[in-house]
């Protein structure tokens, strides 16, 4: 199918990109990447009467540490392939380095930016649980100013962030985490480079041996990431060990799916869980040996 009709406008300026915003809000759309903004216009599921393209405004592209050294800084308009082939992203957010190579393609990953797939907010999506686990922080900006949510407020369900009608997400800002925080990644995918049928990204601190804090955050179970917080406080205190991850490979299903009226029609993803969970844990600890 072909997108319905629509205007196009290219501000050379993010002043000008959330004019434009602010005068067509529910009728305008950004177009960063286009990656899944098109294909959603093909099929009419989205149809703006404006699409602002923001790729002309400069000093969007850079991903870097902040003055400080306590995060990192990815703005918007930084290419998947850009972060997936970056030393400072392997050096500084390991998780996100290892998610990386479960997104999409290259061909997708070359147009598509890490903000433009958090403002979509595909509930199987890899870059929106990790920044659950990681308690990334987006910078959010309109005519009227800056504001700042933390991951666990801005995604809001299916397709729906906290970003207003009149906002661009101008950066996002992930904690550099020092080398007693360990991380793992796991997911299971139809095909390679498809969004996960189920994934967990893990953030483990050791200190002494022992677990002192956790985030064990998933996709693909819920209409938005979710992070496992019985499970998470079961790790603590405790040394790492399969039996341990097994065991809170089991509360983590329970407190996902107890809640849910019909479980054996999520016996699947409860597989999945318990096989990706202790797996993730166990990537964890094993890139603390490396
Ligand atoms: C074949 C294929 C396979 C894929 N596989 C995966 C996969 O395995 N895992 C995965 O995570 N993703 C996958 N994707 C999606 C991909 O990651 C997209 O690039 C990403 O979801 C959207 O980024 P974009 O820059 O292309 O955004 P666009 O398509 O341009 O925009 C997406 C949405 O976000 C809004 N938007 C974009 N940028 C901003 C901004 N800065 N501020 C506010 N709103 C904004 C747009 O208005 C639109 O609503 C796949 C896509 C394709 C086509």
């Amino acid at each position: 199918m072909k997108p319905a009709s629509f205007d196009y406008a290219r501000p050379q300026s993010l002043s000008d990109a959330l004019k434009l915003l602010a005068i067509h809000r529910d009728n305008a759309k950004i177009i960063a990447g286009g990656q899944s903004l098109v294909p959603m216009m093909n099929f009419r599921i989205s149809r703006p009467e404006l699409l602002i393209d923001i790729n002309k405004i400069p000093d969007l592209d850079y991903h870097e540490c902040s003055s400080d050294g306590h995060y990192l800084k990815i703005g918007a308009l930084t290419r998947h392939e850009t972060l997936r082939n970056s030393a400072l992203i392997a050096q500084y957010c390991p998780l996100m380095h290892k998610a990386y190579q479960h997104v999409a393609h290259v061909v997708v990953r070359n147009r598509g930016t890490l903000c433009g797939n958090l403002a979509h907010a595909d509930p199987a999506s890899e870059m929106p649980a990790v920044m659950l686990a990681l308690d990334a922080t987006m910078v959010i900006r309109s005519n009227q100013g800056e504001r700042k949510v933390q991951a666990e407020d801005f995604f809001k369900g299916l397709y729906s962030t906290d970003i207003k009608s009149d906002e661009i997400l101008v950066e996002v800002q992930i904690p550099i985490l020092d080398a007693s925080f360990r991380f793992g990644f796991a997911e299971l995918s139809p095909r390679k480079g498809d969004y996960a049928s189920t994934l967990v990204a893990v953030m483990l601190k050791l200190i002494n041996g022992k677990i002192e804090s956790a985030a064990l955050s998933y996709a693909g179970i819920s209409d938005r990431p979710v992070r496992a917080p019985a499970a998470e406080k079961a790790l603590l205190g405790q040394e790492p060990s399969s039996d341990l991850f097994q065991k809170v490979s089991a509360i983590v299903v329970q407190e996902i799916y107890l809640k849910k009226e019909d479980l054996e029609s999520h016996v699947f993803q409860a597989d999945l869980i318990q096989t990706l969970t202790p797996r993730a844990l166990l990537n964890a600890i094993a890139s603390h040996d490396q």
